[in-house]
Order: structure tokens, then sequence, then C-alpha cells
């Protein structure tokens, strides 16, 4: 049958790491012992007590039915709340407040609700490929914002031009950063929240990572800004935090038109999330924190580990206090993908060629620190027997 995919699907920028799956199972497959910080996945389980709140969960049949579309009361609540103690930011639960099946549903439908076709979205590169393919989807054509070490990884807002920014309809930012593991200040977002009240912006806020730290806060959330309510929206998610990133658990909160019309958009795609995982949820938000400060320590020791390593090696590294992302250059003059396949095919070990998050990803390759300390210290190891 002569089927075609659709003119949308056929945009999407290929796959990238086709040619690095190939030498990674050709490595394998030689009986090297490969280790794998390629993909961005917790490898520690979630907290026992968060399991035990679905397992009881799931046993209550009231649990089995519909949930209510944009989240039950309680998870509302209780992620209002949360916001409250983690950022001084009040929220209402009614109507500023909606849960996601994992946040990437709602990075991915968001545009639907406000973008038309034609209209332009800002987009920062590198980045999590899914604000530009849900840009995509929604006919908006996405512009991007390169992040370049020299500005901290921040998107050099000062240059934008004008014809952009009368144009566009959203601005999307991801602080703490996948890939560089960069962070924002309180200056950046002032600065970003009076530039899309200038030119009627929506800022669309990824802070997925706002919790993966080992300093004794968390991330700045947009929402902290004065007037950030206005035109903010942020998005959040249980995945990382939590090591929950199977369940499928977040939530967006802000701007109370925004939320509308997200909700709008997934009363019409889904139906909500299972209550027995919004109940499990609700124990990780309302329950000890002691498992995220654990894991801020663990990523912070992983992450002194690989990096003593990469040094050794001679390698330049991207300092932060957050994320599990390192965020390491390439030796000069060699290609992402080639540097990432050089370090599979002479010590086994697997990182992400920088260029698959956009062509300012070039020249750096990004280890994510999902594996135990001594696998982390054996990597480092091969790596520094490696010298450039
Ligand atoms: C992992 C990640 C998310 C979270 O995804 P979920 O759908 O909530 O699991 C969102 N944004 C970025 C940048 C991520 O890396």
């Amino acid at each position: 049958m002569p089927f075609e995919f659709s003119e949308r699907l056929k945009a999407l920028p290929p796959y990238l790491f086709k040619e690095l799956d190939r030498i990674r199972d050709e490595v394998k497959s030689r009986g090297v012992d490969v280790i794998d910080l390629g993909v961005g996945d917790p490898d520690r389980p979630t907290p026992s007590h968060v399991i035990e709140a679905l397992a009881k969960a799931a046993e209550d049949p009231s649990n089995h039915q519909y949930p209510v579309y944009s989240g039950m009361n309680t998870f509302r609540n209780v992620v209002a709340d949360w916001y409250f103690r983690r950022h001084a930011v009040e929220l209402k639960p009614e109507t500023e407040v909606c849960s996601l099946i994992g946040s990437k549903e709602g990075l991915a439908q968001f545009p639907l609700a406000f973008v038309n076709p034609g209209d332009l979205v800002l987009v920062p590169e590198p980045s999590y490929p899914v604000y530009r393919s849900g840009t995509l989807f929604a006919g908006g054509q996405s512009v991007f914002m390169p992040l370049l070490e020299k500005n901290g990884f921040l998107p050099d807002l000062k240059a934008i031009d004008e014809k952009t920014l009368d144009k566009a309809k959203i601005i999307w930012v991801n602080y703490p950063n996948n890939p560089t593991g960069a962070a924002a200040s309180v200056e950046f977002y002032t600065e970003l929240v009076a530039l899309a009240k200038k030119w009627n912006l929506i800022v669309a806020s990824d802070a997925a990572y706002s919790e993966c730290t080992w300093l004794n806060r968390p991330h700045v959330s947009i929402l902290e800004i004065p007037g950030a309510k206005d035109v903010a929206v942020e998005f959040h998610s249980l995945s990382k935090t939590y090591n929950m990133t199977g369940w499928r658990l977040g939530w967006a909160v802000g701007n109370e038109t925004l939320i509308q019309g997200l909700g709008r958009v997934k009363s019409n795609v889904d139906s909500g999330v299972f209550q027995a995982v919004q109940l499990a949820g609700i124990t990780a938000l309302n329950g000890p924190q002691e498992p995220v400060v654990a894991m801020g320590q663990l990523y912070q020791k992983r992450r002194q580990v690989l990096t003593a390593g990469l040094k050794a090696a001679g390698l330049s590294v991207f300092e932060t206090n957050y994320t599990f992302y390192v965020w390491v250059r390439v030796p000069e003059g060699m290609k992402s993908a080639d540097f990432a396949s050089k370090l599979l095919n002479e010590v086994g070990v697997v990182a992400t060629p920088g260029n698959g998050f956009g062509p300012s990803g070039e020249g750096y390759v990004r280890f994510a620190l999902v594996q135990e300390e001594p696998r982390l210290k054996e990597a480092a190891d091969r790596l520094s027997s490696l010298k450039f």
C-alpha cells in the first residue's frame, strides 16, 4: 500500500544517533564491556514509600475509573503547596495547576493551544527536542536561539530582532538545562519576563531539573519573578526528582489562560493520569524529602568521579551544581559524532554527541551520570588513558 507519512512527520529532523547505535551494537558484539552514559534516565529505583502508596491506591476500586481531566483536587492542592514551600509562589489549585501524563506530553501539546500555522516560536538549541517538534506539529515555525558557553548557555535575549519578537508567540526556556547543566539567574528571568510583557510573548519554562542539585535550595522558578504569572507557564515533573520516569506524572502551573488552553487541548486528547499514580505522586511530594537530598549528593559525587577522568584526559568540562549531565568540549578540530565514536571504539564509553540537540551543540558531548560510582570510576579510568 502506498501510504505516505504526513508532511509534518516528514519535516521532523532525522534521527542523528543511528550511526552511534550501530557502532555501540558492533562494539558490544565484540564482547567489550560497554559503559552507557548516553540516555538521561535515572538508574536508581523510585523510593519504596512511593511504590507502597501506588500498590495501596491500585487496590481501591474508586481509582479505577476515568480520573478528572485536569487532575484530582488533592493532587493540584499538593502541587500548589509544594510551590509555596519550595519557591514561595502562590498558586490557585483550581485554575493555575494542571496535571500532566509526564511533562513531555504537556510540552508537546502546549503549542497546539496558542500557536497558529505560520506563527514563530523561539526555541533554544541545543535542547530537548520536544520544543521544536511540538511547534512543528502545531504548524508553527521554530526560530532557534543558540545557547553558547560564553553566555553561560543562556539565550542572548538582546540579539533577538524586533520583527521576530513581534511575530513570536512563545519563548521556551529550560533551566537547569538539559543537555548543558547550565542554570538561570533571577536577573535573567527578570529580563525575560520584561521582554515577554513588552512583546506579548508567552514564556514556557521547563523546570524538570529544578530539584536535581546538591545545593540546599532548588533552582529558582520563573514564577518567583514579580509579574511572571501574567506571561508564564512552568512545566514540572516527578520523573527526575523522584526517579519516576516510567510512572508518567507531571504538571503545568502558572497563568490561568495558559493553563486553561493546555487543559482544553488535553481534554480532547487524553483522559488524565491514573488516580493511583496521582496518589503516589502526592506521597512523593508530601513525604520525606531525604531521598531527593541523597540523590543530589549522589550525583555530585558521581560528577566529581567522572570529571576527574575527563580532566585527566585533557578535556574541558562545564562546571555546574545542577542536573545529572556532564557537558564536555570535544578536542579542538574534532566533531561531536567522531569524538563519541572514538570513545566507544577505544574505551567502550557511550556519550551523546552534542549536535544531536541542535547545531550549537556541535563541539560537545553529553555524559549522563546514570551508572553507579564504581562504573563511573571505571569509565573515568578508561577515559584518562586517552590523551588530548
Ligand atoms: C526528562 C526531561 C523532562 C521530563 O520528562 P517527563 O515527560 O516528565 O518524564 C522534561 N524536560 C527535559 C528537558 C527533560 O530532560
